[in-house]
């Protein structure tokens, strides 16, 4: 699988942190508001060498709330010690400090707000900062950094800092502020960004969304067919009820369907893009829509098979902790016992789940090296053929082993007719239909003819495609013409 996406970074703009020349500002910043966000940007400031003066509208009351170096103070006063000024304060609340009109013109106005809703405002709370102080230069950033993260000194994952503004020169002073205080400032381009910028913190979870959904669609579609097969078959057929196998037996083998289910999807879109590259013969023909978005989407798809892959493991262990399950054991002793059975020792079945546990251990191990690798801060530290061939072949070879537990728990069942249930096939034959698909693709690619083929397109060669030459003549000079790539 190509990982590309995998090893991008949070947000795909152009990081600010790559100049090293750039000096490390020891300036005083000035902070308006003495809210959550005012103290940790006060503290984080402190910390990180600035000094630091706070407006406040009651500066006596709240001094006790801010480090002892940070001076607090009426926010005339404050505006009037610094250049840079951050405004901590909520957009409903802009207005009020138009009276410091004339002493914040000329100054770098940091616009930290956030909003409760995505496109709440016609205009971006920057943009709106910007019409009321037009004497200000306005820079965007901050808001997508919590007061907790400002506070822990940005230790986490969460390290970048979103810069927009319309003036260059005020948005590299506010980068080097961030960069100073432990963060990664990310230039967004221009003011009309700060939309965007604004509306990140509110996001849930956007890449998720369709993985989420089609991991829920295939729990519901195999969690209804276990249920028909395992407790509603049985209700109806012999008057028996076995609703108690619900909570755990019905869910423990629908998680494991939708965990290879999903593993499996994580290949697929690679092989139709192999696909559709040999039927176009060219790289360069743009994947439809569906496919993109599928391509962009195999990380958290992969992560979701290994979530579910992992519950499963857990669900299988407690199996034996079910007092139906010791219910189950004493009867069929007792029934032994009874019949004078001595040896219950089959030697197949137990070979059967020797290998069935021990190829899913495999699976699992290698599904979690799988998902370990995608997180951002150890695929960075992985080069891209590292990151490849963990990604691409090793979960390729979760894939196959993944089918080969699937098999060893199937067994024979698929060719006993009591297994149909409402003429219904046993769950695993189901599941098998995609991987295998992929698997048996995998391995047509193989073959030399049409890997190739695929290296070839893969190298940016094309199919019909004319390329013009240059040749030096004999004179020395240089003719042109052209042939065909795919002679
Ligand atoms: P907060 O705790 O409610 O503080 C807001 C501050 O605004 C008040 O302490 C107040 O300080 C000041 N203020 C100035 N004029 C005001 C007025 N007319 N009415 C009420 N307050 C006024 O809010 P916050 O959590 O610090 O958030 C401040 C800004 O940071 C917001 O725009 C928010 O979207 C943004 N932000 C916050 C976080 C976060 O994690 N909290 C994260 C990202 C962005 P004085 O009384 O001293 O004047």
């Amino acid at each position: 699988m190509s990982g590309g996406d995998m090893a991008k970074p949070l947000l795909g703009h152009q990081s600010m942190e790559s100049d090293p020349s750039m000096p490390a500002a020891r300036r005083t910043i000035g902070v308006l508001g003495s809210g959550d966000f005012a103290r940790s940007l006060a503290i984080r400031l402190v910390c990180s060498g600035f000094k630091v003066v706070v407006g406040s509208r009651n500066p006596k009351r709240k001094a006790s709330l801010f480090p002892s170096a940070a001076e607090v103070t009426f926010q005339a006063e404050a505006v009037k010690k610094t250049d840079i000024i951050f405004v901590a304060v909520f957009r409903e609340h802009y207005s009020t400090l138009c009276d410091l009109a004339d002493v914040l013109a000329g100054k770098i106005l940091v616009d930290v707000s956030n909003n409760t809703e995505i496109n709440h405002h016609k205009e971006s709370n920057a943009e709106y900062l910007a019409s009321l102080f037009p004497a200000c230069t306005v820079v965007k950033g901050f808001n997508v950094v919590s007061a907790w993260t400002l506070q822990s000194g940005a230790r986490d994952g969460n390290k970048q800092v979103l810069i927009c503004s319309n003036n260059q020169e005020a948005k590299r002073t506010v980068a080097e502020i961030a960069q100073v205080m432990g963060f990664t400032p990310v230039d967004m381009g221009c003011m009309s960004s700060a939309c965007e910028i604004e509306n990140i913190p509110l996001r849930l979870l956007p890449a998720w969304k369709i993985p989420i959904f089609l991991a829920l669609g295939l729990f519901l579609c195999f969690f209804t067919y276990n249920l028909i097969r395992q407790v509603i078959h049985p209700y109806i057929r012999e008057q028996k009820n076995k609703l108690y196998k619900i909570p755990i037996e019905v869910v423990n083998t629908t998680l494991p369907c939708v965990a290879y289910v999903m593993l499996s999807l994580v290949y697929l879109p690679g092989v139709l893009a192999a696909c559709l590259q040999l039927y176009y013969g060219t790289k360069y023909r743009r994947f439809p829509d569906w496919l993109d978005q599928w391509l962009q989407h195999r990380k958290q798809i992969g992560l979701l098979s290994f979530f579910c892959a992992a519950l499963h493991a857990v669900y299988s262990f407690c199996l034996p902790l079910r007092r139906s399950h010791r219910y189950q054991l004493i009867e069929m002793a007792v029934k032994q016992a009874l019949e004078k059975k001595m040896n219950i020792w089959v030697e197949e079945e137990v070979w059967r789940m020797e290998i069935y546990i021990s190829v899913g251990i495999i699976a699992l191990g290698l599904l979690s090296l799988l998902a370990i690798t995608s997180l951002p801060s150890i695929a960075n530290s992985l080069n891209w053929r590292e990151f490849s061939f963990i990604q691409s072949t090793l979960g390729f070879i979760a894939l196959v082993i993944s089918t080969l537990h699937t098999l060893t728990y199937g067994w024979s069942r698929a060719f006993d007719e009591n297994q149909y249930k409402f003429y219904l096939p046993p769950t695993y034959t189901l599941t098998l239909l995609v991987p295998c698909t992929v698997i048996l693709a995998k391995v047509i690619f193989c073959l030399p003819c049409i890997q190739q083929r695929l290296l070839r397109i893969r190298r940016g060669w094309e199919k019909g495609r004319y390329v013009k030459f240059v040749l030096p003549s004999t004179t020395g000079e240089y003719s042109s013409g052209e042939t065909s790539s795919n002679v």
